[in-house]
């Protein structure tokens, strides 16, 4: 052809797969920072797992950036350049904070954002943040602005989301070596990802906002039979995690993983089925007295702010995370009671810390009916070896990686049966340090949040929608300890105690009313396991 024939219209401009994959990728090259600082010790370099996950995650940010702007471009491609324009000042702006102040764009820090006042951002505008804002934020944002991108058929620009979510599914699957990766490190990476960190966390503090400002429903006034005890009440709440009752021996299991609490008449109630398969959910169930059709939001009073309410002395200990707002007499966390420990301290990680002066605490104090919920970190995946302390390595060899790829299924499960071991060594020196209370009437209940996947199927941790979850992910044990006296004062046995198999969660609530002779209109003897001839 010698003459050059001028385009119409319509094919004038850059083509929107192009021009999309050039923001994102200019995305990556200026925003990126952050994220590979953490992220690079964090690979397992030189090996070729390092390599896939480096991959991994460029590819899924990447296609991430371009699914947000392919979706956006189906409403109108104006609307996707200006948000993309946006965007990149914004980042702009979070980069400058985060490479100045080391500050990572988590939900409490946007929270504080929110909380500055006028007066206070003006003293962060400096000279360094104009150049950020102008170089890295508003210069592309008018190359975007101006850039005229072509506009394909509407079925094109449906196709590209689907597209491109479907390749990267496909990529995930084909790299799920990499999700345990992910699962360890997600918590710190996704605070560094711009601009998805302060896009998220902006959403998740408008939601914490929503949440705390519900009010909670109070349950009604209850009354205690007798009034007042003749000796102390004391009941004790543990709240297992990532156990599942197959690697109990106490249920079975061919290892002897129960060693220290088998001497010590701990009860293993039929092991039954988790409300939910993931902390938040499980945990709201097991402390609301609803029962397992609860809903995970639900906004009745959680258990352990219904007895303070009424009366009963309340301790709250976690070194977990996921509870429903608990305003109780003592809470504490785990670094609280690490900070108030002066002798024999555990660690801080280390669930012993909950567990740490207990008995003196019990023994001291004036109240006749005190309840207590200890919330461990217990045998959440995927770093299990780093759950207990060395001198509880008992199962060799056991994988000291979150890469399981690169142990056998033997150290995996290994590792996994420690941390119930440990859990076993924890509650049997709860119980020690119950008994030792002296005129107490004293009780113990364990059961666990859900079970947990360790490879059966190629599937691993916990969370899987119930309707497919695995029966690992939601078998958990139930155990119950009574003391001589609690048992004697109410005319029970070990076998009494035994409900029907069923949902283990339905019955703390009112089986620790029970224990407390605490009876009101929401109290349902059925799922008091203290109750005979429920
Ligand atoms: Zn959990």
């Amino acid at each position: 052809m010698n003459k050059a024939t001028p385009l119409p219209p319509a094919k004038r401009g850059i083509p929107l797969f192009w021009f999309v994959l050039a923001v994102g990728l200019t995305n990556l090259v200026l925003f990126q920072k952050p994220l590979l600082a953490y992220a690079i010790p964090n690979f397992n370099l030189p090996g070729f797992q390092g390599w896939v996950q480096m991959l991994s995650m460029q590819v899924v940010q990447l296609w991430l950036y371009g699914f947000i702007m392919f979706l956006l471009a189906l409403i109108s491609v104006r609307l996707m350049k200006v948000v993309a324009a946006i965007l990149f000042i914004a980042n702009a702006m979070a980069l400058y904070f985060m490479l100045s102040y080391t500050v990572e764009l988590d939900r409490s820090m946007i929270a504080n954002i929110f909380n500055t006042t006028p007066n206070e951002s003006f003293a962060f505008i400096s000279m360094g943040m104009v150049l950020y804002v102008v170089f890295l934020g508003l210069l592309p944002a008018a190359a975007i602005m101006l850039a005229k991108v072509r506009k394909p058929k509407w079925y094109w620009r449906a196709l590209f989301p689907i597209a491109t979510l479907l390749t990267l599914a496909g990529f995930l699957f084909a790299t799920s070596t990499t999700w345990l990766w992910y699962d360890k490190h997600a918590p710190r990476m996704g605070s560094k990802v711009l601009p998805w960190s302060y896009v998220v966390n902006l959403g998740r503090h408008f939601n914490y906002l929503a949440l705390a400002n519900r009010t909670q429903i109070d349950l009604p006034a209850a009354t205690f039979t007798p009034a007042i005890p003749a000796r102390k009440q004391i009941v004790v709440l543990v709240i297992g995690e990532s156990a599942r009752s197959d690697n109990f021996s106490l249920y079975g299991y061919a290892r002897n993983t129960n060693p220290f609490t088998a001497a010590l008449g701990i009860v293993a109630l039929p092991q039954g089925i988790s409300c939910a398969t993931n902390t938040i959910a499980a945990t709201a169930c097991l402390l609301t007295h609803e029962g397992h059709e609860a809903s995970s939001r639900t906004t009745f009073e959680p258990l352990p702010n219904y007895l303070t309410q009424q009366g009963i002395e309340t301790f709250y200990r976690t070194n977990n995370n996921g509870v429903p707002p608990i305003t109780v007499d003592h809470f504490a966390h785990a670094a609280d009671i690490k900070a108030e420990c002066d002798t024999a301290c555990p660690e801080a990680k280390d669930d012993a810390i909950l567990n740490w002066n207990l008995h003196a605490l019990l023994q001291d104090s004036d109240s006749d009916r005190i309840f207590v919920a200890l919330h461990p970190w217990g045998s959440h995946g995927p770093s299990y070896w780093d759950n207990y302390p060395p001198e509880f390595a008992h199962f060799q060899p056991e994988c000291k990686t979150v890469e399981v790829a690169n142990c056998t299924e033997e150290e995996l499960i290994n590792a996994y049966d420690n941390t119930i071991r440990y859990m076993d060594y924890l509650l049997a020196d709860l119980i020690t340090q119950l008994k030792a209370i002296d005129n107490a009437d004293t009780a113990m209940i364990y059961v666990s949040d859900h079970g947990q996947s360790l490879g059966e199927n190629g599937v691993y941790l916990h969370g899987l929608p119930n309707a497919i979850a695995p029966e690992v992910q939601r078998h958990v044990p139930f155990l119950v300890w009574m003391s001589d006296s609690f048992k004697a004062s109410r005319g029970l046995t070990n076998e009494d105690i035994m409900p029907e198999e069923t949902f283990p969660h339905d019955f703390p609530f009112h089986s620790i009313m029970g224990a407390f002779g605490m009876t009101s209109d929401i109290y349902k003897p059925e799922y008091d396991i203290f109750h005979i001839g429920r």
